[in-house]
């Protein structure tokens, strides 16, 4: 599909791109280039790519296809050392999860001739580094691009195919439709998960082993939401503010009215606000964004059964993340 894809940034999203296309043969050569000598080592331990540097500038050389997939806070150094080097008709994507942000920093440093299509996989884990990643992460998931107006079709196209090989389902619409829409349904839940776990962080030792020791009610799920990458959901919040204030602030509003419910005694308001809940998580369900499988179909020490199916698996990985 392209004769030379170069990633920038070798953690979970970008060893997972390498492998699937290298798994689909989706690219005649993978270039591979980071910050540090040692992830860049890990890379090269992996076999992920076929050149490898620490010069991002030498890696897109000759790409007809780069994915930027570093952090988002790393986008605008990334994009100066490589602008010059890009070529002429080449696709430049990325995989971040804001992307008004993008288009601000990395837009007006992309060369004439150069097609700028940024997308984002909802697929993700709460894992890091070039040993995380696995060519089935994207597979069912969703992969929306942010095309500006104007943008070659055909760059688009090539774009969406490719990671419709990769397993996904992919959808364009606008940068701040997708900042909105990620703000309420990944950005805001990561920020509610950091609370709950931080508030237990703060609590007297004791308590607090008593809450590690009893975790399976429903503090678990938010803890390895809030293991996920501090830097990543640093740079979402920095970088996706107004829409994550905008969510937050309906969220506080209904949290307030769910208050006043318990306040109150409203069991009848309770019951109803749970019930219309829980037909959200059936039609994520029947979607096929989650396994319905009881307690996500995790395997629990001890369990005699037979491992979940893979496609379980990856759906639970997939349904980590950022996504
Ligand atoms: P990750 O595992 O931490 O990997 C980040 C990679 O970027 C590493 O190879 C890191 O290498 C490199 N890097 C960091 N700062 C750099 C810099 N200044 N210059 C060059 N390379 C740099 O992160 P990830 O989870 O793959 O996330 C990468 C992107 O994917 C982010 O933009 C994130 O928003 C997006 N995303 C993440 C998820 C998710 O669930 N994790 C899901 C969808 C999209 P060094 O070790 O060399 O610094």
């Amino acid at each position: 599909m392209f004769q030379k894809l170069a990633l920038i940034g070798i953690g979970l999203i970008g060893s997972s791109i390498a492998r699937a296309a290298r798994l689909k043969g989706l690219a005649k050569t993978i270039a591979i280039s980071t910050r540090k000598p040692e992830t860049l080592d890990e890379a090269r331990a992996l076999a992920l790519g076929d050149f490898y540097s620490l010069d991002a500038a030498e890696a897109v050389r000759g790409a007809d296809l780069v994915i930027l997939c570093t952090p988002v806070g790393a986008y605008g150094a990334v994009m100066e050392q490589i602008a010059g080097a890009l070529e002429p008709g080449a696709i430049l994507s990325d995989v971040g999860s804001v992307k008004q942000h993008v288009l601000k920093v990395v837009g007006p440093l992309v060369p004439s001739g150069v097609h700028f299509v940024p997308g984002h996989p909802i697929a993700g884990t709460e894992y890091s580094g070039p040993a995380s990643g696995f060519p089935e992460l994207f597979v069912g998931r969703w992969c929306v691009l942010t095309p500006e107006k104007g943008v070659d079709p055909v760059a688009i196209d090539r774009l969406t195919s490719f990671w419709g090989a990769m397993g996904s389902n992919v959808e364009c619409m606008s940068a701040e439709h997708h900042d909105l829409v990620l703000a309420i349904t990944s950005h805001v839940p990561h920020l509610v998960a950091y609370n709950i776990v931080g508030t237990v962080a703060d609590l007297e030792a004791d308590t607090q082993s008593e809450v590690i020791k009893f975790s399976a009610s429903g503090f678990r799920d938010f803890t390895r939401i809030a293991a996920s990458d501090p830097v990543m959901w640093r740079d979402v919040f920095l970088t996706n503010r107004d829409a994550v204030l905008e969510m937050l602030g309906r969220f506080l509003e209904d949290l307030a009215k769910l208050q006043r419910a318990v306040r109150v005694g409203d069991g009848p308001g309770l019951e109803a606000m749970f019930t219309r809940t829980r037909t959200v998580r059936r039609s994520i369900i029947d979607a096929g964004q989650e396994t319905a499988a009881p307690d996500f179909g995790r395997p629990h020490p001890g369990d005699k059964a037979e491992p979940a199916p893979l496609s379980d698996l990856v759906r639970e990985h997939g349904g980590g993340d950022d996504a």
